[in-house]
């Protein structure tokens, strides 16, 4: 039998392993693995979970029965030290040889270090392995500020980490933008302000001379004479193949290092094979998975005869969530080829920036970035890969909507040959196959028998909509499933929760789930026990969204901001006098927002706690600006001021938001209470409105202002206030258990078979016979309401949250702020704010 040595055992080794018993079974080859790491393959790709999770047995690529199983002998904590080709032969680090018929060198990458003054001192760590991530956990806990070295995707991911373990977190790059070979400046300055309102510090064009300190490091020197007072130092950036076997064993390396292969992965002896970060092919180096483990496949295939396809190189697009906010790059994202025409759009108020590349004949899109809103990448990606003709105005691909449909081509019209997993070599042609042949009508069953959407997960929204899309075109229903750790539609998870009384979201992963979650599906859930039992949020500690952890909207520079309840806008001098008095007091800059009420800038986290003390004091309640859920009831003044004014709109919207304060729902909701047809609530902007006429209101549904504004439909007319409240009872609640998580009622509308008709069916006409049911379950969440801030200020172990230190009371010193009409505005901001 033949013997196969694989010197590495990464993410690609493994797959090399895994490709190579699918093609040949277990018997045929022998195989042995020998890895320099002490743990068998895990998952790079998601080591940051490590921070949270510290948990390898979670990121393992497989159980370590598996090797056995597989009939693959795993040797860890071996390092093969040479090789030697005449022989066939390697040597380990302990004086052993082993001989080969085959060698697969899968010994991937390590990081760059640049040589500055200093570098090697206690304090300053690299982010590769599992025991780099041990050494910055137990050093963190000593420390208070924590810098990484390297702006790109790498470093901003270690940067999370740094905050995560509570540090003051701040990122130094060279090049005038983050992530330099991915963006453009504008990409880049969304990007920059999105993390800077996190809390974390980015210093653009910075040389770093020299690693300040003693033994251990003590602070960063720049070229330019300034320093960085930090403790620690992450440095990211960028790899270095590990091609250190390549002189012992005469195998030539490409132009920038790693061992130079051909199509088939070999090296230049032939029965040395290359794969992953270790391999150049045309001397270039794919940082990524997804193209080491097509190397994988590749090289399983010509070693065992199939015939095979070759690599011809690949596409290095990316699209992720960095520190909570998505960026996706694809194509020629810079606008690199002679002629290309930009076409771009920035929302600096939503933090959104979309840019896409035209050919000069306006006929092909070249590639774009995208900051903040990623919903389009996947289409956009594959109108680029496939050539694929562009609608005759352009920017329509970056302003419209997403949904299976992309301006002019559906996700049915990309060619079969359209690859949409990268990292399980999946096309679209494939996926459609499987759904027709197999009968497949789950989507956790078409991932499992394609492998679609298993790899890094970036395709996994695409693959949902061409299985989407391809169920429907058969006629069928689709079930759309919340994500791959719950096969149930957030519908169904809603009655689960419910029925079974479920009240945390561990409890519903060990029971309906599998693996450990998503940013998906934690927050879907957080928001879904949140809507059911109208619950405390801050006690879903770990899976909320930030400015649920902290009861507040996180602003640049990382300050908070402070919304009092003012229902309906009406508001007496005395509180006004209250709100005046705590601006003053805690030095907050005050601005009246569009949905009446009065929103105080600029609040350090731990004087939260005590500003509410005295707003509650006041008697003003939380106004849950920064949940998913009611915001504002805006009212015109009426007819007890307004000449025009048909009924009392004030107290009519004051009624509804005391109604549903609080209340937790997909996405957040505003309503509106307007006198008269004159409408100066605008409440056919809001999710719900009502307009007086002469025999009682028009209640419109399902409007809203934003990015793609859409009129509110009429729900029903000339209906008194009582028949009002019962049907926006049916409303919402038919709302809250049947939308998508992050869909205004707008776009749930939008997708509503049968939209405002159908609508009008269930909540007026009860054609579902749920009627009184949303009625009683709205009751209850009535019945539970609280004042989240009031209980929070109650209670100790929460209030141990509002302190940005672990140690100490000290404020965030990183937090600057200058002056602008007499009030303050954050400091550095100048450039993005104008
Ligand atoms: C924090 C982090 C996040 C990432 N995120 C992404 C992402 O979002 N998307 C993406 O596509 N990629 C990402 N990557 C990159 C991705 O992880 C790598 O492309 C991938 O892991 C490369 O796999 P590999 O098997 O080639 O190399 P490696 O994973 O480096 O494995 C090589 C193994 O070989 C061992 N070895 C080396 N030399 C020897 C020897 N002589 N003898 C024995 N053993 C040896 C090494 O110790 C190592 O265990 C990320 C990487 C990191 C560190
Ligand atoms: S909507 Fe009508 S009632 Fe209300 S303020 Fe305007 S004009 Fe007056």
């Amino acid at each position: 039998m033949k013997r196969i040595i694989v010197v590495g055992n990464g993410m690609v080794s493994h797959k090399f392993c895994l490709k190579l018993r699918t093609i040949a079974g277990s018997d045929t080859y022998e195989v042995v693995i020998y890895g320099e790491e002490t743990w068998p393959a895990y998952d790079r790709v998601h080591l940051s979970e490590y921070f949270t999770e510290q948990s390898v047995d979670k990121l393992l690529m497989a159980p370590s029965d598996w090797y056995q199983d597989q009939n693959i002998t795993l040797k860890t904590g071996q390092l093969i030290i040479s090789i030697d080709p005449q022989q066939r032969t390697v040597l380990t680090h302990e004086g052993k040889t082993d001989h080969y018929d085959y060698l697969v060198l899968a010994t991937g990458s390590r990081p760059f270090v640049p040589k500055i003054d200093g570098v090697e001192k206690r304090g300053v760590f690299v982010y590769r392995t599992i025991e780099d991530l041990d050494q910055i956990i137990s050093y963190a806990k000593n420390i208070k500020r924590g810098a990484v070295l390297g702006g790109g995707l790498l470093g901003l991911e270690a940067a999370k980490a740094l905050l995560d373990l509570n540090l003051d977190a701040q990122v130094i790059e060279f090049a005038p933008r983050l992530m330099p070979r991915q963006l453009d400046e504008a990409g880049s300055n969304t990007l920059k302000s999105e993390i800077e309102s996190l809390g974390i510090e980015i210093l653009l064009n910075k040389n770093t001379s020299k690693v300040a300190g003693t033994d251990q490091m003590a602070g960063l020197e720049f070229a330019d004479g300034s320093q960085l007072d930090t403790e620690m130092l992450v440095i990211s950036c960028g790899i270095i193949s590990r091609d250190e076997l390549a002189e012992s064993a005469g195998l030539e390396k490409g132009a920038r290092g790693g061992f130079k292969v051909n199509e088939y992965l070999q090296t230049n002896d032939p029965n040395i094979y290359a794969v992953g970060e270790a391999a150049a092919f045309n001397d270039m180096i794919y940082g990524l998975v997804a193209p080491g483990y097509d190397m994988a496949e590749i090289a399983a295939n010509h070693i065992t005869d199939q015939a095979s396809k070759t690599f011809t190189g690949a596409d290095m697009s990316t699209k992720l969530k960095l520190i909570g906010v998505e960026v996706g790059s694809f194509g020629d994202a810079l606008g690199d080829t002679p002629g290309s025409i930009p076409i771009s759009f920035e929302d600096k108020n939503s933090g959104i920036y979309k840019r896409i590349n035209i050919s000069s004949d306006k006929k092909h899109l070249l590639g774009g970035i995208l900051v903040g809103d990623t919903s389009d990448y996947g289409m956009l990606l594959q109108i680029t890969q496939n050539s694929m003709a562009i609608p005759p105005n352009p920017e329509d691909l970056i302003l419209g909507t997403r949904g299976g449909q992309a301006n002019g081509n559906t996700i049915l019209d990309l060619p079969d040959t359209a690859q949409i997993c990268s990292c399980e070599n999946v096309s679209k042609g494939d996926l459609v196959d499987a759904i027709k042949s197999q009968n497949i009508t789950d989507l956790k069953e078409l991932r499992n028998c394609t492998g679609a959407g298993t790899g890094c997960g970036a395709c996994s929204p695409m693959v949902g909509d061409i299985f989407s899309a391809q169920l429907k075109e058969m006629g069928q229903t689709v079930r759309k499933t919340l994500c791959p750790h719950f096969d149930y539609t957030r519908q169904e998870l809603y009655s689960l929760i419910k029925v079974k009384g479920i009240k945390t979201y561990n409890e519903l992963l060990d029971q309906y789930g599998e693996g450990d979650g998503c940013e998906t599906c934690k927050p879907a859930v957080a928001s879904l026990l949140a809507s059911i039992w109208n619950d405390k949020i801050l006690k879903q500690e770990t899976i909320q969204d930030t400015n649920d952890r902290f009861l507040a909207n996180i602003q640049k520079g990382g300050s908070y901001s402070v919304v009092p309840r003012v229902p309906g806008g009406e508001i007496t001098p005395e509180k006004l006098i209250a709100i005046g008095t705590v601006a003053k007091k805690y030095d907050l800059y005050t601005k009246i927002t569009g949905g009446q009420r009065i929103d105080m800038f600029g609040a350090r986290l731990n004087d939260l706690p005590k500003i509410w003390r005295e707003l509650i004091d006041a008697g003003f309640e939380s106004g849950h600006a920064y949940g998913k859920s009611l915001r504002t009831v805006k009212s015109c003044v009426g007819s007890t001021w307004c000449r025009y004014g048909l009924h009392d709109s004030v107290s009519y919207a004051i009624e509804i938001e005391d109604r549903y304060k609080g209340i937790r729902s997909p996405h957040k909701l505003k309503g509106g209470v307007s006198g008269c047809r004159r409408e100066c609530a605008e409440a056919q902007a809001k999710d719900f409105g009502l307009i007086a006429t002469e025999l009682g209101y028009n209640l419109y549904v399902c409007g809203n202002g934003g990015a793609n504004p859409q009129h509110a439909k009429l729900l029903a007319g000339d209906i008194d206030e009582k028949t009002a409240i019962k049907y926006l009872d049916r409303f919402l609640m038919f709302y809250i258990q049947t939308a998508e998580p992050l869909n205004r009622t707008a776009v749930w509308l939008n997708k509503l078979d049968g939209g405002i008709d159908y609508l009008r069916e269930v909540v007026v006409e009860d054609s579902l016979g749920i009627g009184e049911d949303l009625e009683k379950d709205m009751q209850a969440l009535i019945a539970a309401y609280h004042c989240e801030w009031k209980e929070a200020i109650n209670d100790e172990k929460m209030m141990k949250r509002f302190s940005h230190f672990a140690n100490s009371d000290d404020y965030d010193p990183t937090q600057q702020f200058s002056s602008m009409r007499e009030m303050k505005k954050p400091a550095g901001w100048e450039s993005i704010s104008k």
